[in-house]
């Protein structure tokens, strides 16, 4: 994978660099925000590992101005252990994933793995249909009614899961397994969070709401009545 590390300790950013590449990927680093992201507007790397406290322009900012400019790469989020509010907000503002520092670089190996796993993961099928809502798999295009919904890769992910079996009740932890391959502690919050993000892209504005909870058991995606 091209992986491209936004990170402004020089220490850590050589160190997760050379461990990537010890792991056949080719890693860059950028030390600022504002230059990282003009770097990765400008060839998109397959992921970035993106530290939140940065000069320039900090993280979150970085992951807003990528998926207002609707890129699809793949974003992992460095976070402080013990932050939160922090994992919670990157998450909602559109990371695929996080990791905790410090981390070990098995840690982190594990993590890119998991993500590039899902992206060269071959289609069953070309084309899922719930209602009026589409997934094309090897476009990874979403339209409902016709109109395109930009998903990150990770919100792609979890509607994949909910599409290929319309009406199934998925537990929170089932989610979290399908999608995130339980190579690391998920709890359900995170899960929680990638649903709302999905409701208001795939069921605001439209008349019936096909992602359903189903209270204490989990969600289910199908269509309304
Ligand atoms: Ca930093």
């Amino acid at each position: 994978m091209r992986i491209l590390v936004i990170e402004d300790e020089p220490q850590l950013a050589r160190h997760v660099v050379r461990g990537l590449v010890r792991h056949g990927h080719e890693a860059a680093t950028e030390h600022d925000g504002a230059v990282g992201l003009k770097a990765a507007l400008e060839h998109p790397p397959d992921l970035i590992i993106l530290d939140l406290n940065l000069p320039g322009l900090d993280g979150f900012s970085v992951l807003a101005r990528l998926r207002e400019a609707k890129c699809p790469v793949r974003v992992l989020i460095l976070t402080a252990r013990g932050e939160v509010e922090h994992r919670v907000k990157g998450l909602k503002a559109g990371a695929d994933d996080y990791l905790a520092k410090p981390f070990s670089m098995e840690e982190l190996v594990a993590r890119v793995e998991a993500l590039g796993r899902r992206a060269a993961a071959p289609p069953t099928s070309d084309l899922l249909q719930v209602a009026d809502l589409q997934m094309d798999l090897q476009h990874r295009r979403v339209t409902r009614e016709g109109k395109l919904i930009a998903l990150s890769p990770r919100e792609f992910d979890v509607l994949q899961v909910l599409m290929q079996e319309p009406g199934r009740v998925f537990s929170r932890t089932e989610l979290c397994e399908r999608v995130w391959q339980r190579d690391h502690e998920y709890d359900t919050r995170t899960v929680e969070i990638f649903i709302t993000r999905l409701r208001k892209k795939v069921d605001a504005g439209f008349a019936d709401a096909l992602i359903h909870t189903i209270r204490s058991v989990g969600y289910s995606l199908r269509p309304a009545g």
